[in-house]
Formats: structure tokens, sequence, C-alpha cells
């Protein structure tokens, strides 16, 4: 059989190639130089899985993608109130590289505008790194997250440095702010050591199933960052990822994003995929033409947008039904599928709202393959209360998705493996 994915992905890339429109970024002299029919698309799962078409191994500068990457390096580094305390996470609707900060505290209004980066980038590893420790916790941070060593373009480093005036004033501004504590020049030179990362699309896509996976490189299985660092990021992805196109971008495609001059573009599904694509030209808003369209089209395709509504949420009960009569008799709440807490309010109902009046009740996971940590406790509480009304309680739970269950005060369960151990004996 033909490989379904790749085939998609191929099509897709058929697709955009005609447009020509936008330009690479001329003012880093170097990108401008860079060969504009460069053309790749690539899907990695959180199992490790990836697909890819077109140029996927072809190497360029990471630029503004590695922000979240490194924004998530310094929030796990320093923790959360000292990177607050000097990076906002608003939106500010205006280009990547404005000169401008919240008026009065002069803090960048948040981590994916060069200002809100630029003091990101001095604020990872320990209090008064080194410079030269602090770029290579950076490279060994992208890296871990890539799931291979990463290299610097040392060309398009020296290139960018050359021409650095904006972000130079930038970081003087900062500094003038106290936003910066150290010399302005060392930070941008780190800052953009940091951007001159050489990655592929293949990269970026597994550094994105990455932030899909709660941090863990779904190839090398290492925790990178926390859970909660993930969700911090991807938030401010989705509100400030793609600069003055946020907005469109959250109605359109609706998947957390970040986008790089050198025409990289990356997008994470939470729980599901990371997206990576490249292609050099850009819009008037720095991001990349062809990459835009292609995840665009991803999106509807696949119906990919983060605000699409689910449609598992609504069978968690699969079946509510009763074994045999008299006294004897047993409700049987069969529950299938990942439950949430949307989910488990239907167990509630089922069990609570609608009183079942028989004596005993089982709560049946056999088909369940997943209940998180709210949906445990709803379910724990579920029992406990139908004991409370005097109430036997089971729990069908052979595959054991709530280990030692404990009701709590005054509730019991009886754990068996099938419902014919709960079920009364016909007579
Ligand atoms: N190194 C670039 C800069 O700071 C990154 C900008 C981007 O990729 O959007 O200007």
């Amino acid at each position: 059989m033909r490989p379904i994915i790749p085939d998609y992905l191929a099509e897709a890339l058929g697709d955009v190639e005609p447009d020509a429109s936008g330009e690479p970024a001329a003012y880093i002299p170097e990108l401008a130089a860079a060969d504009p029919e460069r053309l790749a698309a690539a899907f990695a799962t959180v199992d490790g899985r990836v697909y890819g078409a077109g140029d996927v191994d072809v190497p360029f500068t990471i630029q503004s993608i590695s922000k979240p990457f490194v924004y998530a390096l310094a929030l796990a580094d320093r923790g959360f109130d000292p990177v607050l305390a000097r990076v906002g996470v608003e939106p500010s609707g205006e280009a990547f590289n404005e000169i401008s900060l919240e008026s009065g505290s002069g803090r960048p209004l948040n981590p994916m505008i060069n200002a809100g980066a630029i003091t990101v980038h001095s604020l990872v590893g320990p209090e008064r790194c080194a410079p030269a420790d602090r770029v290579e916790r950076v490279i060994r941070g992208l890296s871990a997250f890539a799931g291979r060593q990463l290299t610097v373009d040392r060309q398009v480093y020296a290139s960018e440095m050359a021409t650095a005036h904006r972000n130079l004033a930038i970081a003087h501004m900062l500094r003038s702010h106290d936003m910066l504590t150290e010399d302005a020049r060392t930070v941008v030179e780190g800052y953009t050591e940091q951007c001159s990362v050489l990655v592929t699309t293949r990269d970026l896509a597994l550094m994105a199933a990455t932030l899909a996976n709660r941090g863990v490189n779904p190839l090398s299985g290492e925790t990178v960052v926390s859970e909660t660092v993930v969700r911090q990021v991807l938030s401010v992805m989705f509100s400030c990822g793609m600069y003055d196109a946020a907005g469109d971008w959250a109605t359109q495609v609706g998947i957390p994003a970040k986008s790089g001059v050198a025409g990289g573009l990356i997008g994470t599904l939470p729980g599901r995929i990371g997206i990576a694509t490249f292609s050099p030209r850009l819009d008037r808003h720095g991001n990349s033409v062809r990459g835009v369209s292609l995840f665009e089209r991803f999106s509807s395709d696949m119906g990919l947008h983060v605000m699409d509504v689910p449609s598992a949420g609504q069978a968690v009960v699969r079946s509510n039904h009763v074994l045999g009569s008299g006294t004897d008799a047993l409700r049987v709440l069969e529950l299938q599928g990942g439950i949430d807490f949307a989910g488990a309010e239907r167990v509630v109902r089922a069990a609570l709202e609608t009183a079942p009046p028989e004596a005993r009740v089982a709560v049946d996971l056999t088909r369940v393959h997943a209940i998180d940590d709210v949906a445990r406790r709803m379910v724990l509480e579920v029992a406990r209360r139908l004991t409370l009304d005097g109430q036997e309680v089971y729990l069908v739970d052979p595959e054991t998705m709530l280990p030692d269950p404990d009701p709590g005060e005054g509730g019991r369960v009886t754990v068996v493996r099938t419902v014919e151990e709960a079920a009364p004996t016909p007579s």
C-alpha cells in the first residue's frame, strides 16, 4: 500500500508550490541569499513517528522559532515568577521587531516579540551565568527538544550581528529599564546565536511534538521541561506566536504556532501532533507565505483547530441498564473512551440525578482507556454518595484504570474484573 500521509503532504506541497509571492527576509543579508524555492512539510506524532515530504532534511536557521523553546528553558531554569516579572504574556499586535515596552514598567509585552525574547535569553541558566555558558545551555536545550545535537550557522550569525542595529537598540532600551541587567551587546550576541541554530523541517516537527507530548521528546524519551511549563508556552504561542497576524491565525488556523524569518513555521496540537513547514518567502507580517497556506489547509482538511468541539465527551456513558430483578437487581453504568471533567459530569448525572432505585450499582470501566484526575475523583465521589444512600457499589475494572480506589469517608466499593462477578445469578 502507498503511504497515505506522505502522499497527502506531497499533494499539499504541490498545491502551494506555484505561489511565488512574498520575499525572503532581506534585513539579514545571509537570509536574503537563501534558495526561495525550498519547500517542505512534516508531521511528528507524540509516539515519535515522523512523516515528511519535500526538502525535510535541508537545514536552515531556526530564528524566532527558538523563542517559545528558550522561553520554556528560562521558565524551567528560573521558575515562573522571576520570568513573568521581566516579560509579560499579552499579545502586542505589533511587528516582531517593534521597539515597544509596557508603559511605566518597561517590561516587554510577551516573549515572542524580539524585546521579550532578548530578555528571556538573559534569563536562561542560573543567575549570574556566564554568557558563553548560557549559549551552551540554550543550544543543549534546543537539541533536547529536537532529540539530536544542533549547531550554530556561523555565517548567518555573523551576517545578522553585522546588521543587528535594531535588536541592539531594543536591548539598550531594556537595559535602561533594568529589564536586562547585563551588557546589552553581549545579550544580543547570545540571542543571535540562539536564532542562528540550524534545524531541518524534521527537527522542527519533533520539537513541536515534544511540546505536544507534555515536554517529553517522543524519540529520546527525555523530559525536556515540565507539563506546567509546556502549558504556559503553548498558551503564549497561541495568543502571540504569529506577531500582528495572531488574531487571524487563531481564528482561521487555530493551532498554537510560531514562525521564523528563515521560513520555518511550527504548530503544536496538544496531545496529538507536531507540524512543521519550510518555505523562505515571507508575507508582510514576516510569516512564510506557503507555510501559512499549508497550515490553513492542514487545519481545515484534518479538523485540527483547537477550538473544534470534540465529539467524544457525550458518549462516555455507553449504556445504562439493569441486570436481573427484585432485590438482587444490578444497575450497570457502562462507560467508555477517555473520561475528563465533561465526561465525568455525564456519569454523575446518570448515577445520581436519575437516582437508580436498584440496591446494587456497578460502574463498568472495561471500555475506558483513560481517566484524568478530576474524572477519577468525581467517579469515586459518585461511589461514595451511592454508598451513603445505602447502595452497594461495584467497580468493574479489569485493567486497573482506578488503582486503589478510595471513595473517602462513608464510601465503599468492591472491585471486580467482570460484570458477571457482580451480576445476580439467574435463578
Ligand atoms: N533573529 C531574528 C531577529 O531577531 C529573528 C526574527 C524572526 O525570526 O522573526 O530579528
